[in-house]
């Protein structure tokens, strides 16, 4: 039995000692993938359901990592905020992005996610700006993504950041509506454009009376508060026909396609006439 404890001991902190040799791993090829351009923008379609039309796209970082492949954001954007390069990242995402987005039709928008830790730099709406000017891009078609849970701390900061953001004519989302927990009180107190319902709602829609319930409140709310809703999450047309119940929306989601880089996206743009 207790050759048997030290075994389990030592199994413990062989494994504990691969997986902080695995996060180590990680944060070096993170900031070496930063340096020399690894991660990309992938795209995802928006449509506006009162005329079908593809309206936009919301960009996704990806980590093209020559050792690891394709690695998704959940992964590794905490690993950069913990080690202090989400903002390099993520100015250096939207700088691709902003290329990528002048190819396409001027009708078409751009829509990118912020993290907490750009919105506590008091110099982030300047260095937002001048990307748009460097890239010769009209703020008008482009739009930043905040989530519920980045605005717990420093409101004020965050006003005076999202009105300065908006008097050049930048859009402001409230992202994942629903899933923090003090929602109701910031579309009170901050001069939100749109609210995006986040997906957990949405994907249980068919046959889930919360769920149904929930989306419906919160098109009211939207409607009563002049916010219009974006709907991400929508997989498959029995959802789509729940939403039109409820009102009108924009929608994203794997019903219009998955997210797809650059090149992929221009193909598709060229054939829709909107490149
Ligand atoms: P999000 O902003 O809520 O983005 C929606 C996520 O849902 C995306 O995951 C998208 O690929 C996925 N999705 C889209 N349609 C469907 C669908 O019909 N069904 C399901 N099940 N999923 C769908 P992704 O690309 O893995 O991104 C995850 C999260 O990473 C994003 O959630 C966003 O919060 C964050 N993120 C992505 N890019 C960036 C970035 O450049 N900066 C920051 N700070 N965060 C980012
Ligand atoms: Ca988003
Ligand atoms: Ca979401
Ligand atoms: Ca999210």
């Amino acid at each position: 039995a207790k050759k048997n404890g030290r075994n389990r001991h030592f199994w413990f902190e062989a494994s504990m000692e691969s997986e902080l040799r695995f996060r180590s791993e990680l944060e070096t090829g993170i900031r070496r993938g930063v340096a020399t351009g690894e991660f990309v923008p992938y795209y995802e379609k928006q449509i506006d359901l009162a005329t079908g039309d593809l309206v936009g796209f919301e960009m996704l970082a990806r980590w093209n990592s020559p050792t690891l492949g394709v690695i998704s954001p959940d992964l590794f954007i905490p690993i950069a905020e913990e080690i202090g390069v989400i903002a390099q990242l993520s100015e250096s995402l939207i700088a691709k992005a902003l290329i990528d987005a002048k190819t396409w039709d001027p009708q078409l928008t751009l829509s990118v996610n912020i993290s907490p830790v750009q919105l506590r730099d008091p110099w982030f709406a300047q260095k937002l700006l001048k990307l748009l000017v460097e890239a010769n891009f009209p703020p008008s078609r482009f739009e930043i993504e905040i989530t519920e849970s980045s605005l717990h701390e420093n409101i004020g900061l965050v006003r005076s950041m999202i009105t300065s953001l908006k008097n050049q004519g930048i859009r402001v989302s409230l992202d994942d509506f629903g899933t923090g927990y003090s929602s109701l009180s910031q579309l009170r107190s901050l001069p939100f454009d749109r609210i995006k319902i986040d997906r957990s709602f949405v994907t249980t829609l068919p046959g889930n009376k919360e769920s149904a319930t929930i989306v419906k409140s919160i098109a009211a709310l939207g409607k009563g508060l002049g916010l219009p809703i974006t709907v991400e999450g929508v997989e498959n047309e029995e959802v789509l026909r729940e939403l039109n119940r409820f009102g009108t929306f924009k929608v994203q989601g794997y019903l219009y396609g998955h997210p797809e880089p650059a090149d992929r996206t221009a193909e598709e743009l060229a054939q829709l006439n909107l490149l």
